[in-house]
């Protein structure tokens, strides 16, 4: 039994507070008392060991909605292009180029990555099943959706299904999920398949979404730069086929979303479902500005992700808030925390376990070094600043410190 205290204290309801603590009993928080004389009394009582981490903050680790562990050995590899196809396919062929062991080698890469920079819970999307074996075996909590595809041929959707179902048994540690690709890559009658087993496992789905104007175009018309890279372009819109397959709920996770449709924000807040966005992606392909204010005007929950080293320059989710504030500077701080913890959480099925610093969850915790001395500049530093981690823990463990 441990008591954990810092300068600042993250509290459950997202305020700063100075003083207070983190009891953590069996890997999970047992109590979060919120000012020093409680955090005193609660370690007398508990019989408690204290560790005061000093200066800084100690806050709920941070959670990564959407990444792609196995090409994290693909930094830098495939520029980025005017249009998306010929990316996809250099980062095909790429990734049939490589054996199972550089793929595993960067599933490793990525995931220490990830907890050095205080990431300590991730939704990554296994292709190849190389994020499975290395993972399974890795102190990052994961969510770890298998991919799915057809490339939009009905024929290739019963086997495709197949092979995820054989998949799926459970591996220790791992949360298993489902993500169909994405609308353009995913043909009518495997969505309804997947809808099928993600109902009846009551698995998390993700799925890349609205990311290109490419992408709409296939879908609507069967026209553009898509054609010949995926069949039959269903002549609907991707949200109608994820819906209409049970695929648009609470633990739904929606990635990208650069160019929603009239109605369409709406009809993810009312489903519940996550928006996933992945700000140093967004950059490395220099796309037209992240709509974030139409989503937020119509309530749509919003978490971050890194995506793969493919199309980022790092996976540091200090840095992915740094470039949502310089994107939309008026954001609050203590939103662009929440994006990056609790609605990730919500993101990946994992809320009530991780996200926040509340009594019961798993203590997976974070403390970040800063130099703000009030409560208010804290969270303004800790999302612009990229601050120093100063220690990371998975379910009360220690399992990394500075970054
Ligand atoms: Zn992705």
């Amino acid at each position: 039994m441990k008591l954990l205290t810092a300068r600042f204290l993250l509290s459950p309801d997202g305020e700063v507070l100075e003083g207070g603590g983190v009891l953590v009993v069996g890997g999970r928080i047992a109590a979060v008392p919120r000012t020093s004389g409680a955090a005193r009394r609660a370690a007398r009582v508990h019989g408690a060991t204290v560790e005061d981490l000093g200066q800084g903050i100690l806050t709920p680790g941070l959670v990564n909605a959407h990444a792609h562990l196995e090409l994290s050995g693909f930094h830098r590899r495939v520029p980025a292009t005017r249009t998306i196809r010929p990316w996809i396919e250099s980062l095909i062929a790429m990734r049939r180029a490589v054996g199972d062991h550089t793929l595993g080698a960067g599933v490793r890469r990525g995931a220490d990555r990830l907890l050095r920079t205080g990431t300590t819970a991730v939704g990554d999307i296994d292709s190849t099943g190389a994020a499975g074996r290395v993972l399974a075996g890795h102190r990052l909590r994961v969510r770890l959706y298998r991919e799915v595809l057809d490339g939009g041929d009905p024929v290739r959707a019963e086997a495709a299904c197949a092979a995820v179902r054989r998949a799926l048994p459970r591996r220790a540690g791992l949360c298993e999920g489902l993500s169909p690709h994405s609308p353009y890559s995913v043909s009518p009658a495997l969505f309804a398949l997947i809808g099928k087993v993600a109902r009846r496992r009551c698995l998390p789905v993700t799925i890349h979404w609205s990311e290109t104007p490419a992408e709409l175009e296939w879908m609507r018309a069967g026209q553009g730069e898509l054609a010949g890279l995926v069949r039959n372009s269903p002549h609907r819109t991707g949200l109608d086929l994820i819906e209409e397959a049970g695929l648009l709920g609470p633990r739904t996770a929606l990635v990208h979303g650069n160019h929603p449709e009239r109605g369409e924000a709406l009809r993810i807040q009312r489903a519940d479902a996550t928006l996933v966005h992945c700000p140093g992606s967004h950059l490395f392909f220099g796309r037209d500005p992240f709509p974030i204010r139409h989503y937020r005007e119509r309530g749509v929950r919003i978490a971050l992700g890194t995506d793969s080293s493919a199309s980022n320059d790092d996976l540091d989710m200090r840095r992915e808030m740094a470039l949502l504030r310089r994107s939309a500077p008026g954001l609050d701080p203590r939103e662009v925390f929440a994006m990056a913890t609790d609605h990730g959480a919500r993101a990946l099925g994992l809320e009530g376990e991780v996200g926040r610093l509340e009594r019961g969850a798993r203590a997976d915790l974070c403390h970040f070094r800063l130099s703000s001395e009030d409560t208010k500049a804290c969270l303004d530093e800790l999302t612009t600043a990229i601050p120093e981690v100063g220690g990371v823990w998975i379910a009360g463990r220690r399992v990394a410190q500075h970054a």
